[in-house]
């Protein structure tokens, strides 16, 4: 069981999840179809390529700088509301990690709950108002001060838990963003950026628990 992984290692989980973000975009597009213009499976293709590019000769220092290097390319690459708020999810969790060469559970908890903070201070949105924080803030609730395991396994409970927080998207009604202009209409059908959102964290965890993490 992995118990903290450093700067090489995010770096390996990153290129990951970026690749399991691209092949996925179908999915994504076809979910922003029901609810909002349909661009966010292209502008998340978009941003992860960018974020790819941005790793490719990065050194993976430290964990806080992998993110903040990937952040920093999705933002200026992807459009939509969407491009700012997935950049500010790296950008933002990083600063929690900026003292640490490695992350733990409790580095996870603390880059979950920061990233959360970020979005809703940068977007204004609120947890129940269906967006990507409906999957991000019940994974930092899942995980809070990292004292449920190792960081494998809360990986894994942060990632169970965002998949729960999209299917409860369905029952939300939008009041933000594109989808708001729908009212009624967006319910049962779930966010596409929550969606997102939960396959940065099982690419994540998917990626900590088969072992393929670099060493
Ligand atoms: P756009 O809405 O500009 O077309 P995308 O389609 O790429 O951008 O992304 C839409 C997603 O962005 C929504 O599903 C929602 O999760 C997220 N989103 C939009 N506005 C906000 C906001 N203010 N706060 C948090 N998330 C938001
Ligand atoms: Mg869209």
């Amino acid at each position: 069981m992995v118990e903290y992984i450093d700067g090489q290692q995010t770096l390996s989980m990153m290129r990951h999840v970026a690749h399991h973000v691209i092949a996925h975009v179908d999915m994504l597009t076809d979910a922003d179809r029901e609810i909002g213009d349909g661009d966010h499976g292209v502008g998340m293709r978009r941003a992860f390529e960018a974020a790819l590019e941005a790793l490719k000769d990065h050194e993976g220092s430290s964990p806080a700088e992998v993110f903040k290097a990937s952040g920093m390319a999705i933002m200026s690459t992807a459009g939509g509301a969407s491009g700012a708020l997935f950049g500010t999810l790296f950008r933002g969790g990083a600063k929690a990690l900026e003292q640490s060469t490695t992350m733990d559970a409790q580095g996870f908890a603390a880059f979950l709950a920061a990233a959360q903070d970020a979005i809703e201070k940068r977007g204004g949105a609120k947890p129940g108002q269906k967006t990507m924080i409906d999957a991000l803030a019940p994974a930092a609730e899942a995980v809070k001060n990292g004292t449920g395991g190792t960081l494998c396994s809360v990986m894994a409970d942060a990632a169970a838990a965002a998949k729960h927080g999209v299917e409860a998207t369905r029952n939300m009604l939008a009041t933000t963003g594109k989808a708001r202009s729908l009212g009624e209409r967006s319910l049962g059908h779930v966010d596409p950026g929550a969606l997102s959102v939960s396959l940065i964290l099982e690419a994540m965890a998917n990626t900590l628990r088969e072992d393929t993490i670099e060493r």
